[in-house]
C-alpha cells in the first residue's frame, strides 16, 4: 500500500459518503452495511454537503434565467420510446414490468424537459419566450458493468446539474458562448478552479461516421452540418479562453456532438484528466418530439436546436475529483463541519466561563445557519486533537477558546486556506452577536454568494463527530 489516500478515504473521512462501493461492516457485528453496488450512500456530512451544493446550483441557474423543474425517476418506457433512448441506449437501461405494462429508471432528464417545454407552448403559446432555458438537480440510474465501477467515480446512480436550452438556430453559438462563461463562473468562484491553458482542455466529441444510424440517431447530412457548425463555436471558445481544442470520434453523445471540458486535477496517483461539464448539440430530440413542427406553427419559420449542457456534470464524480484534488478540504460553505470549537481545559478541569462561552459561541453559530461542534480539549492534549480533526472533518475555521480568551473577551481563530494549504491564525474580539468572526465567515462565503445569490446557512451540532 502506497499509503497515498484517495478520494474513497476522504469522503469516508468527511462522513461525505460510505466506502461507496463495497459491503461496510459498520453497524456491529450482526449487520453489514450494505450499499451499493454502484449507488453511493451519502452520510450525514454528505447531506449537509449535497442540500448546500443543490441550493447553490439551482439559485446559480435560476439567477440566470433558468426555470426549476423536478421530474420523476420512473417513467413509463413509451417516453423512452419517444425520444430513442429505448433504441439506441437500451443496454445502458434499467427496464421492467409492473402490472403488464413497461417502465424504465429515467437514464437522461431530457424527455422530461422536452414534454415541459411543449406543455407551456401548447398553454402559453407565443408567450413563452426563447432561448428556453430550463434546470434540474437530476438523479439518473445507468447500467454500468460491476467490474467497472468506482468510488464515487464510476457509478450507476447519479445526479447531474442538467439543463436543456432551447434555441433559435441563430443564437445557438452565442447561447453555448453563454453556457461556457457559466461553466468558468462556476468553477472559479464556487469552486476555486481555474479555467485555463494549464488545467483545461475541450473535447469536441464527435460521431463515427461508421456507426451513423447503429449507434448515432440521424443522418450523414445532419451530423456533417451539426459537427461542423459546433466546432467553429468550439474554436470561438477556446480563442476567447485560451484553452485547447482536441477531437474525440466516436465521443458524440447517441442524439449529437458535443463539447466536454476536460479539466486537469491532482489525484492520489497524481494528475488526472476528468470530463466535468458538457455542452451537447441536438438535432434529433427535436424532431422526435415534433418541436420543429410546434414552433413552426406558434413563432412562424423558425428553426430550433437543443442544447443539452451540464456545468459539473456528475455530481458524485466532480466531488469525488475535487476531494482528490483538494486532499479533502470542500469550500466553506459545503464543508460538512465548518466550525470547530475547542474548549481548552487549565489543568485538568473546564473552567466553568471557558466552557460558558464555547457553549455560548455555539449557540449564535446556529442561529445563524452554521454548522459546529464543541470539542474540549488540554493544553497537552491539544496538538493531538488538532491533528485528529485535521485528518478526519476538517472544518474550514477552528476557534480556539481557552480561559486567556475569556480573560480577554477574543477567539483565537484558525482560517484554512485553499490556496496555499495552510491555516492563518488570527483573534478577534467577542461580544454579543460575534460581529468580527461573522466577518470572517462571511469573507469564507463570499465568492460563493457572489456567483450564486446565496450563502446556505444549513445548521447542525456535530458535536459528536468531533
Ligand atoms: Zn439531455
Amino acid at each position: 500500500m502506497s499509503g497515498e489516500k484517495d478520494h474513497i478515504d476522504y469522503a469516508h473521512e468527511l462522513d461525505v459518503a460510505i466506502k461507496p462501493d463495497s459491503t461496510v461492516p459498520l453497524i456491529g457485528k450482526e449487520y453489514g452495511y450494505f450499499s451499493g453496488p454502484g449507488v453511493p450512500l451519502f452520510s450525514i456530512g454528505g447531506g449537509f454537503l449535497r442540500q448546500a451544493l443543490q441550493q447553490i446550483l439551482v439559485s446559480f441557474h435560476a439567477r440566470r434565467g433558468y426555470f426549476i423543474a423536478e421530474t420523476p425517476t420512473l417513467a413509463s418506457s413509451e417516453l423512452f420510446k419517444l425520444s430513442g433512448h429505448m433504441d439506441f441506449y437500451r443496454e445502458n437501461m434499467y427496464v421492467f414490468n409492473i402490472e403488464d405494462r413497461e417502465f424504465t429508471v429515467k437514464p437522461m432528464n431530457c424527455p422530461y424537459h422536452l414534454l415541459i417545454f411543449l406543455s407551456h407552448l401548447a398553454r402559453f403559446r407565443n408567450r413563452v419566450k426563447l432561448p428556453f432555458k430550463i434546470f434540474e438537480m437530476g438523479r439518473v440510474h445507468r447500467y454500468e458493468p460491476s467490474g467497472s465501477l468506482y468510488g464515487l467515480l464510476r457509478v450507476r446512480g447519479f445526479t447531474q446539474d442538467d439543463a436543456h436550452i432551447i434555441t433559435p438556430e441563430g443564437e445557438a453559438a452565442r447561447v453555448i458562448s453563454d453556457v461556457f462563461e457559466e461553466m468558468r463562473s462556476l468553477m472559479e468562484l464556487v469552486f476555486g478552479l481555474p479555467i485555463d491553458e494549464g488545467n483545461v482542455r475541450l473535447r469536441l466529441s464527435l460521431s463515427d461516421r461508421s456507426q451513423i444510424g447503429t449507434h448515432f440517431m440521424g443522418s450523414w447530412e445532419e451530423w456533417s452540418a451539426a459537427e461542423s457548425a459546433l466546432e467553429e463555436i468550439a474554436s470561438k471558445i477556446a480563442e476567447k479562453y485560451k484553452v485547447k481544442v482536441s477531437r474525440g470520434v466516436g465521443e458524440a453523445a447517441f442524439y449529437g456532438p458535443k463539447i466536454d471540458l476536460m479539466m486537469s486535477l491532482r489525484g492520489s496517483s497524481g494528475v488526472k484528466e476528468w470530463q466535468m461539464g458538457t455542452i451537447q448539440f441536438d438535432f434529433n430530440l427535436p424532431r422526435r418530439f415534433k418541436i420543429y413542427d410546434y414552433v413552426k406553427e406558434i413563432y412562424g419559420d423558425m428553426n430550433v436546436f437543443i442544447i443539452h449542457r451540464a456545468l459539473l456534470g456528475s455530481i458524485e464524480r466532480f466531488i469525488g475529483g475535487y476531494l482528490e484534488h483538494y486532499k479533502g478540504r470542500l469550500p466553506f460553505s459545503m464543508a460538512p463541519l465548518q466550525v470547530a470549537i475547542i474548549a481548552i481545559k487549565a489543568g485538568g478541569e473546564l473552567d466553568v466561563k471557558v466552557e460558558e462561552v464555547s457553549e455560548r459561541v455555539k449557540r449564535e453559530l446556529l442561529s445563524r445557519g452554521l454548522r459546529v461542534a464543541v470539542k474540549e480539549s488540554s493544553r497537552t492534549g491539544l496538538s493531538g486533537d488538532v491533528r485528529l480533526l485535521e485528518s478526519s472533518i476538517k472544518p474550514p475555521l477552528i476557534v480556539y477558546i481557552g480561559p486567556k480568551e475569556v480573560r480577554e473577551s477574543t477567539l483565537a481563530v484558525a482560517v484554512y486556506d485553499q490556496r496555499t494549504g495552510r491555516r492563518s491564525n488570527m483573534s478577534v474580539k467577542y461580544g454579543e452577536t460575534l460581529e468580527e468572526l461573522m466577518k470572517i465567515i462571511e469573507e469564507q462565503e463570499k465568492s460563493v454568494r457572489e456567483a450564486s445569490g446565496v450563502s446556505p446557512r444549513i445548521p447542525a451540532d456535530l458535536s459528536h463527530m468531533v
